[in-house]
């Protein structure tokens, strides 16, 4: 009996959005005239279609009952997507967009100092683009989302969504031809909750969703409205950022909202870490020296614990500093605009 493991799961999830998506572009009504409990039914349908040409889950109880849960959730998830283009002017452009060697990708390369030639490979999940604004978003989808830390990236730590964000701007320069801004880069839950009956029609039933589902990742908060302008107070439930009682953005040590210049920025960190490490393995210096950051570090969570023989009493871990999110903005000089924002600190918990 062949066991589904979390990876067949999770590329079940990716190939249900890619076909239905591709269905909706086909739909007469697309993504304007579509509502909840439509884009729930065509869900449901893309999904019984996948799952009947994959005999895997009909094989065994536990997988008929592993399907009956992720449908539940991809359907879920379905209505939260069509939420998020219908409440904003971001629809979506590309999907599954490869970047790397071969001659159907975009080529994402470029030379160290040293002289090393260096080429992403990969595939974006989404890109979608406010075409009147000239703005992309990059949409990573999920099965567990996690708040995205901004030290992280700065350190070196979280690599992808800044290749995301590089290979994006290359693929839309090649294939659009203009100079596109970044608006945000965003994780996409495709797994939360355990899967409603029918849509949520009511505002309460949808805020419950929206955050069942809620994204994380970077919104450059000049182009806030550009995602959702109903959102008048408070907590935005699927983007997190903040607007108080007065209209203005708060609590911006917290949340995904970055100022202008910080994605950029972060992107560049993540490629010249990128470049780091190819001269050093080109170099010969591979010592295994993991982070520490406060008392947090990769070892007791990694598989290769009992090959690598890292010995923490002997050897050092690499200490990284645990930065807050306005920590790190100070360190690449980017500052809020001087406006009249409340902005609170919140360290990252070590
Ligand atoms: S256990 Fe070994 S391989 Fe894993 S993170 Fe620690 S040092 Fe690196």
């Amino acid at each position: 009996m062949y066991r589904i493991e979390p990876v067949d799961l999770g590329t079940f999830r990716h190939e249900v959005m890619q076909r239905l998506f591709g269905r909706i572009d086909q739909a007469t009504s697309g993504w304007a005239g579509m509502t909840a409990a439509e884009i729930r039914s065509l869900a449901s349908q893309v999904i019984k279609e996948l799952a009947h040409s994959m005999p895997v889950f009909s094989s065994s109880g536990r997988n008929s009952f592993l399907l009956e849960i992720v449908s539940g959730q991809l359907i879920d998830a379905a209505e939260v997507q069509l939420y998020m283009v219908q409440a904003g002017n971001f629809k979506p452009w590309g999907l599954e967009l490869k970047f790397g060697p071969d001659d159907q990708s975009s080529q994402l390369s470029w030379s160290s100092a040293k002289g090393v030639q260096l080429q992403l490979v990969g595939r974006i999940d989404r890109i979608d683009l406010a075409q009147q604004h000239k703005l992309f978003a990059v949409i990573d989808y999920k099965s567990r989302v996690v708040p995205v830390r901004l030290d992280h990236i700065y350190h070196g730590l979280a690599l992808q969504l800044g290749c995301y964000l590089l290979a994006a701007r290359k693929i839309l320069s090649e294939s659009q031809g203009t100079r596109w801004h970044c608006a945000a880069v965003l994780l996409a839950g495709l797994a939360g909750g355990v899967g409603r009956d029918e849509a949520s029609d009511d505002p309460k039933q949808r805020k419950g969703l929206l955050a069942d589902y809620k994204y994380r990742g970077l919104i450059d908060s000049r182009y806030l409205q550009q995602f959702d302008s109903s959102h008048q107070h408070g907590r935005h439930p699927l983007f997190g950022y903040f607007i108080n009682k007065e209209g203005q953005v708060g609590d911006l040590g917290r949340g995904p909202l970055v100022p202008a210049g910080a994605i950029d920025a972060l992107a560049g960190c993540v490629q010249q870490h990128i470049t780091t490490i190819a001269d050093k393995i080109l170099d010969g210096d591979v010592q295994v020296q993991p982070y520490r950051s406060g008392t947090q570090s990769p070892c007791p969570v990694c598989d290769y614990l009992p090959v690598c023989r890292f010995d923490p009493t002997q050897s050092r871990y690499r200490g990284l500093e645990s930065l807050g999110k306005n920590e790190v903005l100070a360190a690449l000089n980017i500052a809020w605009p001087k406006k009249d924002v409340k902005v609170t600190e919140q360290k990252n918990k070590r």
